[in-house]
C-alpha cells in the first residue's frame, strides 16, 4: 500500500539523515506520481505528502485541478520550450533546465505572466548519452547567462544518476554534483543560489542524502512499478 511505502521511505530518509548528521527537515521528499492515477496521489496526500513531481506538462495540467490546492507541483522531466506557457505559473520548481534557449523561454513567459519562476539546472554528471542535462564543465557558464535574465531564479542543481544495481556506484555522481554547487556558490553570482540539490531516486536516495541531497525524487518506492502501456 502507498501509505506503508511512504512510511518506509520516510524511515529510510530519517536514517540516512541520522548517518549524515543532518536534520530531516533539510530533505524534501518529492513523490513522483507520473503515470499514476489521481486516487494514488490522494492516498499519498492523505499520508501527508504535499510535494508531487511529474515529468509531462500535460499530466501536470490535468492532475493539478483535481488535487487539493496546497500541493506543491514540481516539473522534473524534460521541458519543451513551446510548453513552458502551460506551467510556468503553476509549478513551484522546474528541475530540468538544461539550455539557455529554454531558460530564455521561461524568463519571457514569466515576464508576460508577471510571475517569478524558480529553476534548477540539470547536470548530466555521469555524461550518459541517453540523458538530458549539461556537462559538468558547461554548467557555470550557462548559469552566468541565466543570472542576467529577468524573473527566472536559479535555486540549485539537479542530476539523474545512472541506473545501477548497487547505489554505492552513484556516490561519486552525487559528490560531484555537490562539489559543483559549492564551486558555483563561491562565485557569488547575483540572482544565483545553490541551496537545492535535487538528486536521488528510488534506488539511491539514501546515498544521495548522505552526500547532501536536499530534494529526493521517489516514484516506484512510493507508488510501485509504472505501467507505460496503459
Ligand atoms: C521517474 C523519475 C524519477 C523517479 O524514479 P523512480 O526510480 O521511480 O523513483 C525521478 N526523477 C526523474 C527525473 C524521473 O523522471
Amino acid at each position: 500500500m502507498i501509505k506503508d511505502n511512504i512510511k518506509e521511505v520516510r524511515k529510510k530518509i530519517a536514517a540516512a539523515c541520522e548517518r549524515a548528521g543532518r536534520d530531516v527537515s533539510e530533505v524534501t521528499l518529492i513523490s513522483v506520481s507520473k503515470t499514476k492515477p489521481i486516487p494514488d496521489l490522494i492516498e499519498a496526500y492523505e499520508a501527508g505528502e504535499r510535494y508531487f513531481g511529474e515529468n509531462k506538462v500535460q499530466e501536470i495540467t490535468e492532475k493539478l485541478p483535481q488535487m487539493p490546492k496546497d500541493v506543491h507541483w514540481h516539473m522534473i522531466g524534460h521541458l519543451q520550450r513551446n510548453k513552458v506557457k502551460y506551467i510556468v505559473d503553476k509549478v513551484e520548481l522546474i528541475h530540468s533546465v538544461d539550455s539557455l534557449r529554454l531558460a530564455v523561454a521561461i524568463s519571457e513567459e514569466a515576464v508576460k505572466k508577471n510571475c517569478d519562476v524558480d529553476i534548477l539546472v540539470e547536470v548530466n554528471v555521469a555524461e550518459e548519452e541517453s540523458k538530458f542535462g549539461l556537462a559538468t564543465e558547461e554548467t557555470l557558464s550557462l548559469i552566468k547567462e541565466i543570472a542576467k535574465l529577468p524573473r527566472i531564479h536559479v535555486k540549485g542543481l539537479m542530476t539523474i544518476a545512472p541506473y545501477v544495481d548497487d547505489p554505492e556506484d552513484n556516490r561519486q555522481v552525487f559528490r560531484t554534483l555537490r562539489k559543483l554547487a559549492v564551486d558555483i556558490e563561491s562565485q557569488n553570482i547575483d540572482n544565483i543560489c545553490m541551496g537545492v540539490l535535487s538528486m536521488g531516486m528510488t534506488g539511491d536516495y539514501e546515498v544521495a542524502i548522505e552526500e547532501g541531497a536536499t530534494m529526493v525524487r521517489v516514484g516506484t518506492g512510493i507508488f510501485g512499478a509504472r505501467n507505460y502501456n496503459i
